[in-house]
């Protein structure tokens, strides 16, 4: 049998979630986007489909694949134009987290909606004084000792999604009863609590997907909030956090293509001399390269998936790293050089491409900075000592 990087099935799901991505495309986010609106109909479609919990357990719901899967689903989407940026949060972070460590109840509660989309969750681990540096995150829960309920408090931001969430996941601490130090614990804190505020942060950005900054004012929950075990909470935050890198990396890469095939499309037609643009290398060359570029990002985005759906989180980790930084690259060069490409075009809103300037710039910072992933190398891959 001829080697194959993807499997039949992952090839037949690529041409499935394309030819819904087409039904869609760019037309449909840049409407949602001018009226205000979430892209409803395509994410209900997708659930109905099965796409949106493609990775999730198929006993509550799920299509029992893993983050391979679901990263295809959200590259294919952005190809065609019309990415779901909450595919990252919800299925592949709140999911994964909870299908892999959540008490049964919870699983129940939240594994089937999350398959079919009818429920959404949203992420919160950034708060403002802490940014990068999350062993600083203030956000913290204590028991309300007669109840036995947490009560939770701090302040969050730039959390994607929380005006589409019915609750986010919260990375807060608890102080630890024997050493009296902090330790991270993962808390589901409905949208609709008492003491939890959302404010929408004016972004530039061209997504039907809005960021909020978040304010937990003694938020009181119930004791069977807390995902799985206090004393794992680090371990199931990375569980979530691979899955978080592959997936922006399908982000980058869908988004990528999508602005390629543009100006592609573009550059075989548009003749100022004799031959069409294409033709000059200083055009055809620099497109040859983020095509390159694009694709040896989607081999480690696959290395990396394939990793961690073998159950091998270490393996995953620098794997994901390096997919996401790779990824966010090749994506701002391919937007970069497709805008370049078509000239004046490029910059006009009926070519829109522009808008994509700024969104292909989340990749390089979100969910952890391009140097940030260059430190995580220099120290845990190559050995070389820490400046900070
Ligand atoms: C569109 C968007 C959506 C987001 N959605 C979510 C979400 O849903 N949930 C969530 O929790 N967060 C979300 N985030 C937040 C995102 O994860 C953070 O913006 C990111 O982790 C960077 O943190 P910061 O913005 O505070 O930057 P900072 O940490 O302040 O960094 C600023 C700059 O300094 C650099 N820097 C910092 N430390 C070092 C160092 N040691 N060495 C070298 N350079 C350094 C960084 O690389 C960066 O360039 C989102 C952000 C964006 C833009």
């Amino acid at each position: 049998m001829p080697l194959q990087i993807e499997t039949d099935e992952h090839k037949a799901l690529r041409a499935a979630v394309a030819a819904l991505g087409a039904k869609y495309g760019r037309d449909y986010i840049t409407r949602t986007v001018a009226e205000g609106r979430h892209p409803t109909e395509l994410w209900n479609e997708a659930g109905k489909l099965g796409y949106l919990g493609v990775n999730l357990p198929e006993e509550y719901g799920g299509g029992g694949g893993g983050i391979a899967e679901l990263s295809i689903v959200l590259e294919e989407l952005g190809t065609a134009g019309s990415p779901l940026l909450m595919l990252v949060v919800s299925p592949a972070i709140c999911g994964t987290v909870i299908a892999r460590f959540g008490t049964e109840e919870q699983k129940r509660a939240w594994l089937p909606g999350l398959s079919d989309g009818t429920r959404l969750m949203a992420f919160g681990i950034t708060e403002p004084d802490a940014g990068s540096n999350s062993h600083r995150i203030t956000t913290t829960a204590r028991r309300d000792p007669d109840t036995g309920d947490w009560l939770l408090t701090g302040r969050k931001v730039f959390i994607s999604g929380v005006d589409m969430a019915d609750a986010v996941l919260i990375v807060g601490r608890t102080e630890d009863a024997r050493t009296g130090s902090l330790k991270p614990c993962l808390f589901i804190v409905p949208t609709d609590a008492e003491g939890f505020r959302k404010r929408p942060i004016d972004m530039e950005l061209s997504a039907a997907e809005k960021q909020f900054e978040l304010t937990l004012d003694d938020v009181r929950l119930p004791a069977d909030a807390l995902v799985g075990d206090e004393d794992a909470g680090l371990l199931q935050l990375f569980a979530g956090l691979n899955p978080e890198r592959i997936m922006t990396a399908a982000f980058a890469i869908g988004m990528g293509r999508y602005a390629l095939a543009k100006a592609i499309e573009y550059a075989r037609e548009r003749t100022v001399w004799k031959a069409p643009i294409g033709a000059h290398q200083a055009i055809a060359h620099p497109l040859a390269q983020a095509h390159i570029d694009l694709e040896l990002a989607r081999l480690m985005m696959q290395k990396a998936a394939h990793l961690y759906d073998a159950g091998d989180d270490i393996g995953a980790g620098e794997a994901a790293n390096m997919a996401k930084y790779a990824a966010g690259e090749a994506c701002v060069k391919a937007v970069d050089q497709a805008v370049h490409t078509l000239g004046g075009n490029g910059l006009t809103r009926e070519f829109g491409l522009a808008s994509l300037i700024t969104a292909a710039r989340v990749a390089r910072i979100a969910p952890v900075s391009r140097e940030m992933i260059l430190n995580y190398v220099s120290h845990q891959t190559l050995g070389l000592p820490k400046s900070y």
